[in-house]
């Protein structure tokens, strides 16, 4: 996550280094393409909102403890804002405003009616009790209980925060609305409004995105290997879905470490491991390796699915892999973007490549609101009409203005937004 080191950086690496910096480095590159003027681009990289609480909490211990969070609403030209929140200790405006402002470009990427939000509450989760974790979350649902709403915003899960955090928001929030309102977030147990594929949904993007982009690579290897940095939502079950698919996943990573096998991984078994023991630490008859050895592993195909900055100017020039398919936001800087186009890797960027998660999520907004539930291979036939239409509009744009898919991805969504504000006009 952001510049969380412990190694003294210089201006120009902690630059590299800033989400907020890297979003505006590939707005403005974008932008330039487009010829968009000054004042637009002021409009749309100046976020709409940004709410800072405090969150006051009786710990389990009876001491008094105050928590930070933030809820930052990039753009709501084109809808709700919607985006998920995070619980993590390096949590910071800068991190919530990027990823925030990357759901702006996510969702009109995929054409949906939403605008872009995040948040994120400064605390370290693991080391917190359920019932620590449950009075957080409803203090914080409260205290930014003016800015969200089904028809303003529309929180969902992202790192360390799952469909329970979801279901206390919605309860918290129906409670003061006094009705039980479900699409106040996605995410949400299945049983209290969410819908069938919404948990699967990001892996099967990145999977997806994984297909659509070799189809284009016209990659000739049999079983090509793949790499996944990170386990959970998005890395541990979009590699379940690639192995499903015929892909030998060759290393898996976790928080703490990472295991490498030149025959390829059982997904499945690993995951139960980690489910087990809360570590991959110790897993049986693979090579153990450090999360820094596994993004320059030899390899065909790269998904990192954890945080940002992970390939940056200090490791690009190692990577092995001819494709990259993001399933993390941000997990490539700026200036490593140059350094992989150079070596002529592929990229296929965050705000297409894990759109899964956030198209399933506009699926169950809609359900939640006509209060009429879709089958599970419904969702998933409609997500994957939404990633194959997406990656072929952002191919398109990208050969149109020949740049990489990554600009094109920010072309394709910037023009969107832009068309939205302009018929809009300026309130004054
Ligand atoms: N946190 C996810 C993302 O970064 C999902 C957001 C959502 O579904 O609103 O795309």
């Amino acid at each position: 996550m952001s510049s969380g080191t412990a190694v003294a950086l210089t201006k120009s690496q902690s630059d590299e280094l800033n989400p907020f910096m890297a979003m505006s480095k590939r707005f403005d590159a974008a932008a330039d393409h487009l010829g968009l003027d000054e004042g637009l681009r002021e409009v749309l990289r100046t976020p709409d909102r940004e709410v800072t609480v405090a969150i006051p909490i009786t710990m389990d211990s009876g001491k008094l403890k105050v928590f930070i969070g933030y809820r930052v609403q990039h753009n709501f030209s084109r809808g709700p804002c919607k985006g998920g929140i995070r619980f993590a200790p390096d949590v910071n405006l800068d991190e919530v405003r990027a990823l925030a402002a990357w759901m702006t470009w996510k969702c009109s990427v995929v054409d949906l009616p939403f605008g872009g939000g995040k948040g994120g509450v400064i605390c370290d989760p693991r080391t917190m009790s359920m019932g620590e974790l449950e009075r957080m979350t409803r203090r914080y649902t409260a205290a930014i209980m003016d800015v969200i709403g089904p028809d303003r915003d529309v929180p969902a899960p992202d790192v360390n925060t799952n469909e329970q955090t979801m279901a206390w928001i919605m309860d918290t929030y129906s409670m003061h609305v006094r009705a039980t309102s479900t699409a106040i977030v996605t995410g949400k147990p299945l049983a209290l409004g969410g819908s069938k594929g919404r948990t699967e949904a990001t892996g099967r993007g990145v999977m997806i995105a994984v297909r659509e982009a070799l189809k284009k690579l016209g990659l000739n290897v049999a079983n090509p290997r793949v790499v996944v940095q990170g386990s959970g939502n998005v890395g541990g079950i979009g590699a379940r879905l690639l192995q499903q698919q015929g892909f030998k996943i060759v290393s898996l990573s976790d928080i703490d470490t990472a295991i490498y096998k030149a025959d390829g991984l059982n997904v499945v078994d690993v995951l139960d491991f980690i489910k087990k023991n809360k570590t991959l630490r110790g897993y049986p008859n693979v090579q153990h390796i450090t999360r820094e050895e596994q993004l320059l592993l030899d390899c065909e195909i790269l998904v990192p699915a954890a945080t940002e900055n992970q390939i940056t100017s200090a490791n690009a020039d190692k990577i092995k892999a001819k494709l990259i398919v993001e399933g993390a936001n941000g997990p490539t800087t700026a200036a490593a973007d140059a350094i992989l186009e150079s070596k002529g890797v592929l990229v296929v960027p965050d705000i297409l490549a894990n759109a899964g998660g956030v198209t399933v999520s506009y699926f169950e907004w809609v359900q939640d609101r006509a209060a009429y539930f879709w089958s599970e291979a419904e969702v998933n036939q409609k997500l994957e009409t939404v990633m194959v239409h997406s990656f072929a509009e952002v191919d398109e744009t990208a050969k149109k203005f020949k740049c990489s898919l990554r600009i094109g991805a920010y072309i394709l969504a910037i023009d969107r937004v832009a068309n939205t504000y302009r018929l809009r006009g300026t309130y004054a």
